[in-house]
């Protein structure tokens, strides 16, 4: 027996999101139409208000409703200090973690040619326009630990170099309150070559 076309459409649109697959999107719509139905429908508008009103920041690529997103706009935010991260939720975490009081730029991804992702699906002319301006005069770079993350920060270095921008990096290692021995190898010999003088 098929599914009614509306519900299978349900079913489907539901695949999208990440780590849905067709059991779970199943699983999720008949929950939605059994016990949720209001729930369901403020979902609806909630995604549709989003999709119509969210974009990009024009100078730094994180979402807001606006041309430009609260921080780039707030004037007592540090136009010479920009963190570059790979994600909205990286600006996030910072903003609730750090008392870091400049700009960012976010990729939104890490360079991977494999994957078809190059400078220019990461924003990096909008950054090349930004450190062109001249204002910036730090770039950190807070790119993930993988791979792609450490090629992606030498490519911005290289490209924030090119422009007199000075460069730090982030630094990886073991995290607080974790003990010596449980520590990965990768984690521990990042920590010994980014260490610093007390
Ligand atoms: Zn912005």
């Amino acid at each position: 027996m098929a599914f009614s076309p509306a519900l299978t459409s349900l079913i489907d649109a539901l695949r999208i999101l990440p780590g849905v697959g067709a059991k779970s999107a199943q699983r999720m719509a008949f929950h939605m139409l059994q016990r949720e139905r209001e729930g369901a429908a403020h979902l609806a508008r909630s995604i549709e208000q989003a999709v119509e009103n969210v974009h990009h920041c024009k100078s730094c690529r994180m979402f807001t409703e606006h041309e430009i997103c609260d921080i780039c706009a707030n004037e007592r935010r540090d136009a010479s200090v920009v963190c570059v991260v790979e994600s909205p939720a990286d600006v996030m975490a910072i903003e609730q973690n750090t008392d870091f009081g400049g700009r960012y730029f976010v990729l939104l991804g890490r360079l991977s040619p494999i994957d078809g992702v190059g400078p220019n699906e990461l924003g990096l002319d909008i950054l090349r326009q930004r450190l062109a301006e001249g204002t910036v005069e730090e770039v950190i770079l807070a790119t993930g630990a993988t791979v792609e993350g450490e090629a992606t920060a030498q490519y911005v270095a290289d490209l924030a170099r090119q422009h007199n921008a000075g460069v730090s990096r982030i630094a990886h290692g073991v995290p607080i309150g974790g003990e010596l021995e449980y520590v990965d190898a990768g984690t521990l010999s990042q920590a010994f070559s980014g260490r610093r003088a007390l």
